[in-house]
């Protein structure tokens, strides 16, 4: 394999981030600050009708744009909920503020991951950070939320996905909005829960229900209509907008839908982790057994025939998720 670009199903796709040019352009978000809810940055119509409370939730991550966009988006048409209430949110402000063409990967987090602290041992604990007082700011709101969608992006230009945590009620969730394509259903990473595992989005019962979309690439300019396209589906699954709105913006058919649940996290235990191969995700390892990445001496093999890698990071530190595995299941 080429070291300037990888095979996957899905073709050849080129490695590193400096391959993708910024095709996105962060929009100006200043005239949502003041909001409507006390809390910078969030905004809540309220219909006045009985209904559930959705949430879309941007900017978890400072340099994913493209969920922004769908916010600004969302703002622009004028949406209004027909019944319950609907909460536009950008979370993490102050890296998307950092936001650097020049450097684009660089703006991810101020001090640290914000989509790591959703745990009230983390939330109720004693460290501060720009992201942890940002988290505690907004966990009031996040706790009085029913149905939440989580937009994000990813670091290589791979199809998009959306991560339904583990419970039967997120899986049906991502089948009732209908894209993308792959559903994932997984339980997060060792090094910290994030929002969509955060509280009652992650007990087995309940009604609360996240979803964590990841559109596609970082800056690649489809991700934003990718973004575009799976709030707006998202939003009529919940009920909380008529199709009047949604309808006339929707450009794509609704594809067959597949599930891939993870069997593994490989966490990064030494202090050196190499894969065997450029994987950029989704790729397809045909046998068990096969060696993928070596975590000093560790060897890390398939344990499956047919395992699907998710998303393997180049931004590797000791107790962070290197990739995951999965099984097709559906
Ligand atoms: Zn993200």
């Amino acid at each position: 394999m080429s070291k300037a670009s990888a095979q996957t199903l899905w073709g050849t796709i080129p490695l590193t981030d400096t391959a993708y040019r910024i095709e996105l352009k962060p929009p100006d978000i200043a005239a949502y600050r003041s909001g409507n809810t006390g809390i910078d940055f969030v905004t809540t119509f309220d219909s006045g009708k009985s209904g559930p409370h959705v949430l879309v939730n941007a900017l978890t991550h400072g340099n994913e744009l493209c969920g922004a966009i769908a916010l600004d988006f969302l703002f622009r048409h004028g949406v209004r909920p027909a019944r319950g209430r609907l909460t536009l949110c950008f979370a993490n402000v102050a890296a998307y503020r950092c936001f650097d063409p020049g450097r684009p990967g660089a703006s991810r987090f101020v001090d640290e991951d914000f989509n790591r602290l959703w745990s009230s041992q983390v939330l109720n604990g004693p460290r501060n950070s720009v992201e942890l007082t940002r988290a505690r700011t907004l966990r009031p709101l996040y706790d009085t939320v029913d149905l939440l969608l989580d937009l994000h992006s990813m670091q290589h230009a791979t199809p998009p996905l959306v991560l339904c945590g583990t419970t039967e009620r997120g899986r049906r969730l991502a089948q009732a909005v209908g894209v993308p394509e792959w559903i994932v259903a997984d339980n997060g990473h060792a090094s910290g829960r994030r929002l969509l595992d955060y509280a009652g989005f992650a007990d087995p019962i309940g009604p609360k229900t996240a979803l964590l979309a990841e559109c596609g690439q970082h800056w690649e300019r489809e991700a934003a209509s990718v973004a575009i396209e799976i709030t707006l589906r998202f939003l009529l699954a919940t009920g909380v907008v008529d199709p009047e709105f949604a309808a006339p913006h929707l450009k794509r058919e609704p594809p067959e839908q597949k599930v891939i649940e993870i069997t593994d996290a490989v966490t990064m235990k030494g202090s050196n982790l190499e894969y065997e191969a450029d994987y950029v995700g989704m790729e397809i390892i045909e046998h068990r057994g096969t060696l993928i990445a070596c975590d000093d001496d560790t060897e890390i093999r398939t344990p499956y025939d047919n395992c699907v890698l998710i998303m393997p990071s180049r931004r590797l530190r000791r107790g962070q998720t290197a990739v995951r595995l999965g099984r097709i299941v559906s």
